[in-house]
């Protein structure tokens, strides 16, 4: 089971650091004084100290953040407009960037609602009141369907239309990336470039000689390569 505690004081003052940052885009529920109670939620675990399930989810997946409006009686009882939720076993290992990508990310979930003049709407206790904005994409995809439709299956159309915009907004880079990918669409190239490379090895090497090569600082394990005839 999920249990529940209110988030320190840090967890506020980065809030409110984003709120000043950003205040362009959250002058609304700055102007309007939104009240936003932080909690963290932490996941069961097991004997062995293992996760049984995860603290946060949406749709099946886990997320690190959740943010939903609070009803009126929780604000009559002291509680804020908004509450987000943040998964604290994500937040004790992110770093403090990531954890203010996604601290900013909920409070944008966060509107205030307005009447067609412009006036913002208050409940019965004068408080602002707040919906919730949608994500500017949403994306929902079966590795299987894409497999099996190709360009007709709405995985490929909405992959397609991501990338129309020119992937600037969430594939920054990819053109400058995509000449070594073409390199890499080539595996028969990349296989013929490996074996000349450990052939030459091999052979400079010569009977009973060897060489490990590894890549410090990663998860590439040692290769050792044995010198002698080549394969
Ligand atoms: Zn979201």
């Amino acid at each position: 089971m999920t249990t529940y505690k209110r988030c320190d004081e840090s967890v506020h003052k980065m809030a409110l650091g984003l709120l000043e940052e950003f205040s362009d885009s959250y002058e609304p529920l700055i102007t309007t004084r939104a009240q936003v109670d932080f909690v963290f939620a932490y996941a069961s675990h097991d004997k062995q100290g293992f996760t049984k399930a995860p603290a946060l989810t949406h749709h099946g997946i886990r997320a690190p953040g959740q943010t939903r409006v609070l009803p009126l009686k929780d604000r009559a009882m002291g509680r804020g407009d908004a509450e987000v939720t943040l998964d604290h076993d994500w937040w004790a290992d992110a770093p403090d960037e990531q954890r203010l990508a996604v601290l900013d990310h909920e409070l944008h979930h966060l509107v205030v609602d307005k009447t067609a003049a412009g006036e913002v709407k208050t409940d019965d206790l004068q408080r602002p009141l707040l919906k919730l904005r949608k994500h500017d994409t949403q994306v929902g995809w079966f590795k299987i369907i894409a497999a099996r439709h190709g360009p007709a299956s709405q995985e490929r159309m909405q992959a397609a239309s991501l990338m129309d915009e020119g992937g600037q907004y969430f594939f920054p880079g990819f053109t400058e990336e995509q000449q070594k990918l073409e390199y890499v669409k080539e595996p028969s190239s990349v296989k013929t470039a490996t074996e000349k490379f450990v052939r030459g090895i091999k052979k400079s090497l010569g009977p009973g000689g060897s060489v490990t090569i590894s890549v410090p600082h990663s998860s590439i394990k040692p290769v050792t390569i044995t010198g002698g005839a080549a394969a």
